[in-house]
């Protein structure tokens, strides 16, 4: 046993940089706004499809005022309110304004259906929600939840409504309880997530993580470290997703850089505004980089001003990534692996920093500072050396909380030494960079969406004609993976076409949850203990698509 433990002790990898003195103490507001009078007439946000810009002065006082806002609508410390917006300011002053108020908030794609969306408002006990009135229709019917829209005009007719200017036009000292007591490890935001397996659960990241995970990522005395004030950052990538939300905005703010906010990715746009704004980071996923790549359009735009070029949330082809930074000769492109229960940032690229570490195509980056990371045998759990794949795990004070209400599948995914499971599989190479080979977990991504199958699988159970289903990811170039179904009839003379199941399920969900394929099978794989052997379904998708 002696034996064993000096073993796992023993294969543990940490940043080449040192550590760094983290205010972990700190609310995560105070954390970003610290200092605020040094740098407070700085552009913050910069809403593209408007040109209209915020301070920091603006962001942090208008937030401030949502706090007290939220307040007069009776939404208390440790409450849930949930945004369903794209990209805007809004987005950002409420998200603020519920750190400000000691409440959390829940991230949901505003393109959900009614159905994903009251899922994830009562699973997160959410009080009030912040939309547009494009999506009323999807929201009237949610129960005990007081609704606000950010829309300038607003119909009359909506019953119950609030105006977002009617939150933001609170007077920020009006705040009842003006000494909140914020506690470091008190929830602020809970995005969602199926972690390496079941339904999406709500994924609990404190202030205290969320400082750690900015820090590792853009503190430091060094000014060439990622982000500086200077810095013009393309927040193109939706917020509602935790690496938006975290190495994106929250990063971004910390570093006192231009935040350019837009609302959605089209690939002229993207170019033109790179261009217009002299944008200098683009943290993008692998689509992105598909679409710049075979974009005809490059050379009408002045690309120049790019520096950083990040990729993350699914793997980078070497292909691909090999053929952008021959496009991009001046900037540095790099992948940074996140997990949405990490923090989300488990490595990244640290050639970033300084020349002249270069980074090989297909890494992942490093591990980030004041962290450990380890790859562990999923057989055993013993601890491996550099170069031999196994199960990624990753410990410190970024990692979250806990599932929301689920200490069964909170225990799974973070083991007693407090090391969190991703259900990745990777190695560390000599240079301590991390390779991504495998993912060991059921998770499906689309673009970097989660696709979770259970539940898709739970969905196309409720058919009345299908006796068995397992639903698994088909690589697909444009979106990475798309999840297909292996479907058992619940009787052989049923005809039950691939079309009516496609149609079933797309009305009951977001669009890239949509299944691609179906194909019909007598009997779906199982272990003795009855979980399905998804690894076999891959490997026949692998083998050539079934007819
Ligand atoms: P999410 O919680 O939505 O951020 O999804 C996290 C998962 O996305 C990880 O556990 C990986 O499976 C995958 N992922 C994220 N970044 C990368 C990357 N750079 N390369 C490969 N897979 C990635």
């Amino acid at each position: 046993k002696e034996m064993n433990q000096q073993k796992i002790e023993e294969f543990i990898f940490k940043s080449k940089l040192p550590n760094i003195y983290i205010p972990k103490h700190l609310p995560l507001h105070s954390y970003c706004f610290e200092n605020l009078s040094k740098y407070g007439s700085l552009p913050c946000l910069i809403n593209a499809p408007t040109g209209e810009i915020y301070t920091y002065y603006d962001v942090e006082l208008t937030a401030r005022r949502v706090a007290s806002g939220l307040d007069k609508f009776g939404v208390r410390q440790g409450d849930v309110i949930m945004l369903l917006l794209p990209n805007c300011p809004e987005f950002v002053f409420s998200f603020l304004g519920a750190s400000f108020r000691g409440a959390i908030t829940t991230t949901a794609n505003p393109f959900f259906t009614s159905a994903e969306i009251a899922k994830q408002a009562k699973g997160s006990n959410a009080k009030l929600l912040v939309t547009q009135v494009c999506y009323y229709d999807k929201v009237k019917d949610l129960d005990h939840l007081k609704l606000v829209f950010i829309d300038s005009e607003l119909d009359s007719t909506l019953e119950n409504h609030i105006h977002f200017r009617d939150l933001a036009q609170a007077d920020e000292n009006e705040m009842k309880e003006v000494n909140i007591k914020i506690n470091p490890d008190d929830v602020v935001a809970l995005p969602y997530s199926s972690g390496t397996t079941g339904l999406p659960k709500g994924v609990m990241l404190t202030h205290k993580g969320l400082v750690t995970s900015i820090a590792q990522q853009v503190d430091g005395e060094n000014p060439n470290l990622y982000y500086h004030k200077e810095d013009v950052i393309l927040c193109v990538l939706p917020m509602f997703h935790i690496y938006s939300l975290n190495s994106v905005l929250l990063c971004g703010l910390r570093a006192k850089a231009a935040i350019l906010l837009m609302p959605k990715f089209d690939i002229n746009a993207f170019l033109s505004h790179v261009n217009k704004y002299k944008v200098t980071i683009a943290p993008v996923v692998p689509p992105i980089v598909l679409a710049i790549a075979k974009s005809p359009d490059l050379h009408k735009y002045d690309l120049s001003s790019i520096r950083v070029l990040k990729s993350g949330g699914a793997p980078l082809g070497k292909e691909l990534e090999d053929s952008v930074r021959a496009k991009f000769p001046k900037a540095k492109l790099g992948q940074g692996y996140g997990m949405t229960e990490a923090g989300p940032v488990l490595t990244m690229c640290l050639s970033f920093a300084k020349e002249p570490i270069d980074v090989k195509a297909g890494a992942c980056g490093t591990v980030v500072r004041n962290a450990e990371m380890k790859i562990v045998d999923p057989e055993n759990d013993s601890s491996l050396p550099r170069n031999q794949p196994g199960e990624i795990c990753i410990r410190g004070d970024q990692i979250m909380k806990g599932y929301l209400n689920d200490p069964e599948a909170t225990e799974r995914t973070i083991d007693k030494e407090g090391w969190l499971h991703t259900g990745d599989i990777g190695y560390i190479d000599d240079d301590d960079e991390l390779f991504i080979v495998d993912r060991l977990k059921e998770l499906i991504k689309y673009k970097g969406f989660q696709v979770a199958p259970a539940e898709l699988e739970a969905i196309i159970l409720s058919h009345p004609q299908i006796y068995d289903v397992a639903v698994v990811p088909m690589k697909d170039e444009a979106a990475g993976e798309v999840p297909v179904a292996f479907v058992v009839k619940s009787n052989s003379q049923i005809n039950t076409t691939e079309d009516e199941i496609k149609q079933f399920v797309s009305k009951q969900v977001v669009f890239y949850k949509r299944i691609n394929r179906v194909f019909f099978i007598d009997a779906i794989p199982k272990s003795p203990s009855g979980k399905i052997l998804r690894k076999d379904l891959r490997a026949k998708l692998a083998a050539g698509v079934p007819n």
